[in-house]
């Protein structure tokens, strides 16, 4: 199959700009994730894969330079099925970045390295020697803060039940440390099994029953872990979630999540972020919006009223003649950009307020200042032409 020009596929100029790349390939990503795609999954995850490719080359001064020279050929060593791991996977934050956003991405279950990716960069494939190490499975934690705390930034400690290695055998799962290859898969901990249906041949892989994927036996097993090599453990961990954090991101803690079978290196926690709904405030991004009262005659006079920021109190000038619904800026009252962009600023809707009830005195005055209003000199005069009664 000939390969799609990158900027085609992304859909944008040759001269576009990083932001202006990134910004189409979260477009499309969004379009053609295969889990909220309307195409079927695998044309889905065969588009999603074209654009990822493209985009690792695009975004990257590097690729993009001997792209734009040598075409594919210039980056194609890059994209051989299965040779793919995650350390060349530079862009891996984008795309995390991007599932978060579409909120389709579980990164529960199955594990963050065992589901979208291995479809698309074929990790899976168990043909590989090297499969056996492996990562154990990822864990996902929900948290909920204030939008203060999102806006200062705050340390949280919460509590992980994982797996972890265990103590007693190292995570070896053996009492002595005597282990041979399984018998049952040679050591691969999966099993393939080919199988013809008419004229395909389909070959299924699955995890080795007997050894759990790990690919090796114990003679005499651990007497604490049974020969698993995990144990399990409830973890304190302290989360730093940095200022400016939006709803729906979530924050990557290497090795916090579950130890894995087979010796190799324990997965990542990944702790997703809920910001509480702020019973004064509204964010929009870096923003911030606020609704405040003033009196009728405040407006009219102007006066100068104190505002509550996320940063404390805000003096706030209100010009004589301020109508309602007048938005007023407060520059950098805002929260700050999770990527140190700086601070957006506070807005402030006034609403003015008409009494319901007036006193004795309010009333006589306002009475008097109507007479004013309407009289021959005023604004609202009854005698002048047009506005005869
Ligand atoms: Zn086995
Ligand atoms: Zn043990």
């Amino acid at each position: 199959m000939t390969k799609r020009d990158y900027y085609e596929v992304l859909g944008v100029g040759r001269n576009a700009s990083v932001e202006e790349i990134k910004k189409a390939y979260r477009q499309l990503a969004r379009q053609y994730h295969p889990d909220v795609s309307k195409l079927d999954r695998k044309a889905a995850e065969e588009k999603f894969k074209e654009m990822s490719e493209a985009y690792e080359v695009l975004a990257d001064a590097d690729k993009r330079r001997l792209y734009d020279s040598y075409g594919h050929s210039g980056v194609s060593g890059q994209f051989r099925e299965g040779s793919f791991n995650w350390g060349d996977f530079s862009h891996f934050g984008d795309l995390r970045d991007i599932f978060s956003d579409l909120g389709a991405y579980d990164i529960g279950g199955t594990g963050f390295g065992g589901s979208i990716f291995d479809l698309m960069f074929g990790r899976g494939d168990g043909a590989s020697p090297n499969y056996r190490k492996r990562k154990g499975q990822s864990l996902r934690y929900d948290i909920e803060i204030t939008l203060e705390e999102a806006a200062s930034g705050v340390s949280k400690e919460v509590s992980i039940p994982h797996s972890v290695k265990c103590a007693t055998c190292n995570g070896t799962g053996s009492k002595d440390g005597k282990v041979t290859t399984c018998p049952s898969c040679g050591g691969k901990g999966q099993i393939s099994r080919a199988e013809r249906r008419g004229y395909s041949q389909y070959v299924s892989i699955t995890t080795c029953p007997k050894c759990r994927g790990a690919g090796r036996s114990v003679i005499d097993p651990c007497s604490i872990c049974k020969g698993s090599g995990t144990s399990l453990k409830t973890s304190r961990i302290s989360i730093d979630i940095p200022k400016g954090i939006e709803d729906g991101m979530n924050l990557r803690v290497p090795g916090a999540g579950e130890a894995d079978v087979g010796g190799g290196s324990s997965g990542d926690l990944f702790v997703v972020v809920h910001i509480k709904e702020h019973g004064l405030f509204k964010r929009d991004g870096p923003d911030i919006w606020i609704d405040w009262s003033i009196g009728f005659a405040q407006a009219a006079l102007g006066d100068e009223v104190e505002i509550p920021t996320l940063k404390g109190k805000a003096r706030l000038k209100i010009p004589a003649g301020t109508q309602g619904d007048t938005i007023f800026r407060l520059k950098k009252s805002g929260i700050e950009h999770v990527d140190g962009r700086g601070a957006g600023d506070q807005y402030v809707r006034v609403k003015i307020i008409v009494p319901e009830k007036l006193s004795q005195e309010q009333k006589e005055l306002l009475k008097r200042f109507e007479e004013l209003e309407t009289g021959p000199k005023g604004k609202f005069s009854r005698f002048k032409r047009g506005r005869s009664s």
